[in-house]
């Protein structure tokens, strides 16, 4: 998927914005899946929060500090990068960010993440991840099994993404990040499948709510990624 064009100049990009105690990073449009049950493939909706997430084009990391120091890391419990889009297609930046925000002081920096990033460049990104001072990841695991995550989560990996997901859990659990991975409560889902594979890979699990999408509610998407 590539970033979606809106009007230049017809307002301006929301690159950080606060939910609750948390501040949130949005660095891209695009993602990597296609998820099926995600708003903006379904309804084309791009707003969480009351913040309307689409960006014209991928902002650079000191478009994204700027608003960071706008709106302010005083109080914050963590920092999260997220958004209607995956945030590790930016990797120099979300590092490059990601170091800033340990320099600044802040506690914890998660990502939310398709879990699909040492595959898609082709080596083990989380040594990076890790070396940058990310504390944490949420991974959209969607599915049990890798027939049903290409089914719901279209993507042109196709079946080994599921896999490629799994080892980039695996990877980030060995290097002492705190994991979490989701499935969305999809119709025809087990949650004690998903539960299970989740913890196979050492990773805690979280059971999002169709209905409610709970990356979506808390400040990212990815359900699927994302959310
Ligand atoms: S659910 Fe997340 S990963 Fe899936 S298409 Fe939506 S934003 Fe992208």
């Amino acid at each position: 998927m590539t970033e979606v064009a809106v009007p230049a100049g017809s307002r301006p990009p929301v690159l950080a914005y606060p939910l609750g105690d948390a501040l949130y990073l949005n660095l891209t449009s695009a993602c990597t899946l296609a998820c099926t049950f995600c708003p903006k493939i379904r309804v084309g909706d791009w707003v969480v929060g009351g913040f309307d997430l689409r960006l014209e084009r991928a902002p650079g990391a000191d478009e994204v500090w700027s608003q960071v120091e706008k709106v302010g890391l005083t109080g914050r419990s963590e920092v999260v990068f997220t958004g209607l889009g995956e945030p590790t297609r930016r990797l120099g930046p979300l590092l490059d960010l990601t170091r800033r925000l340990k320099a600044a002081g802040v506690r914890r920096v998660r990502i939310d993440t398709d879990g699909l990033a040492s595959l898609r460049e082709g080596r083990d990104v989380v040594p990076e991840l890790v070396a940058a001072g990310v504390d944490a990841v949420s991974v959209s695991l969607n599915a049990a099994d890798s027939v049903t995550y290409a089914r719901i989560c279209p993507n042109r990996f196709g079946e080994r993404a599921y896999e490629a997901c799994r080892g980039f859990i695996r990877s980030c659990v060995g290097g002492g990040l705190e994991v979490a991975a989701s499935c969305v409560a999809l119709p025809g889902l087990r949650e004690e499948d998903c539960r299970a594979a989740a913890e196979a890979l050492g990773a805690s699990f979280r059971w999002r709510p169709y209905d409610r999408l709970g990356r979506l509610q808390e400040g990212g998407p990815s359900p699927g990624n994302r959310a």
